[in-house]
């Protein structure tokens, strides 16, 4: 087996006037997992489709399993599974049948493949669904039996494209699970996602793109180690235009305003004594604090600062290790689209 099982190298890939990859490379050492992470159109899909031979790139180069993606396409395809944003499956076929009709497609004995199929429609809980016909399954169900499609003749480069989008939670840690085991047993893995605790969890390592160019790559504590170590976030009895020019000098950085002015975030390189400064400083200036918690980055923090996207109101939850010196007010537990507020 190859040390690295999946390489690109300077991959480019334009659409028309829409560059989706300007120059991506990575690889994936084997048995490992690699999360690729990005927001919408950020070139994940097409770094995908090119390493599982969908796609041709307008320069670079691929190679899979130690194979050439470019020269030996059928080599590749023997040595992956694939289960892409949109199911590839029949809805006129049970969901039995579409995976034995994989499993025969891909080569296997239909004995086999009958076999294979029963073991994953139970793995992925579906074999009380078996005999149905799919265009009568949810959307949950058909995720997860695209999934099942992708393992069928247990190939040892899997690249699962947003697996989890569309699950509710509990088919989300079921299939967390399936991938835990798969990556224990020897198989490397790519795994696009836009959920941050997805590659957290599941991740050995993370590449983030952004307009089709990888901006960071490490393990999820490399990334957040790199971020700046914590984020203080505060609210207000009542909404304050000046409060964030009170509290920048303090944060040294940017500080968020959500859209009804209660509400101030800021990434901050120290959390020490910071509370206390905080709200002495809104004090002073007249103003309320009715909360203030200083957490340690997550990756989501990690992921809107590299993106430059704004952060959400409800970001707030995963993983956020808080300290709180303050009454717990109303409103801090809202959603809110955050604006940016001031420049330090
Ligand atoms: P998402 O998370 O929304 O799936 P993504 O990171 O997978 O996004 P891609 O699907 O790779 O992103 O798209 C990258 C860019 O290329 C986007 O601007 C997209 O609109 C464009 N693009 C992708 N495929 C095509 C296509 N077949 N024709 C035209 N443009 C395309």
């Amino acid at each position: 087996m190859a040390d690295t099982m999946i390489e690109a190298d300077g991959l480019f890939k334009s659409y028309g006037q829409t560059r989706a990859l300007a120059g991506v490379s990575f690889s994936v050492p084997a048995g490992s997992v690699l999360g690729l992470l990005g927001p919408n159109g950020a070139g994940k899909t097409t770094a995908v489709r090119i390493l599982t031979t969908l796609a041709l790139p307008d320069a670079g180069q691929a190679r899979v399993a130690g194979i050439d993606v470019l020269a030996y396409p059928a080599g590749v395809r023997r040595q992956i599974g694939v289960a892409a944003q949109d199911a590839t499956l029949d809805g006129l076929l049970t969901g039995r049948q579409n995976l034995v009709l994989v499993g025969e497609l891909s080569g296997m004995r239909t004995g086999r493949a009958r076999t294979r199929a029963a073991e994953l429609l139970e793995l992925f809980e579906l074999a009380g669904a078996a005999d149905r016909v799919v265009k009568g399954y949810s959307g949950g169900m058909r995720r997860r039996l695209d999934l099942a499609a992708s393992l069928l003749t247990r190939p040892p480069v899997l690249f699962l494209d947003e697996p989890t989008t569309g699950l509710d939670p509990v088919s989300r840690q079921r299939v967390w699970e399936v991938i835990r085991d798969l990556t224990g047993s020897g198989v490397t893995l790519l795994l696009t996602t836009q959920y941050l605790d997805e590659a957290d969890a599941l991740a050995d390592r993370i590449v983030v793109v952004n307009h089709g160019q990888v901006i960071a790559d490490g393990t999820p504590r490399e990334l957040k180690e790199r971020s700046r170590s914590a984020h203080v976030e505060v609210t207000l009895a009542e909404p304050r235009p000046e409060a964030a020019g009170v509290i920048a000098p303090l944060v040294g950085g940017r500080v968020s305003v959500s859209d009804h002015g209660l509400r101030l975030s800021a990434a901050v390189d120290s959390a020490s004594g910071l509370a206390t400064a905080v709200v002495r400083a809104l004090d002073q200036a007249g103003m309320l604090v009715d909360n203030i918690e200083v957490r340690q980055p997550s990756l989501d923090d990690v992921f809107f600062a590299l993106t430059g996207a704004q952060n959400s109101g409800d970001n707030n939850g995963s993983g956020a290790k808080g300290t709180s010196a303050g009454q717990g007010g109303p409103g801090a537990g809202a959603a809110e689209r955050e604006s940016q507020g001031a420049q330090a």
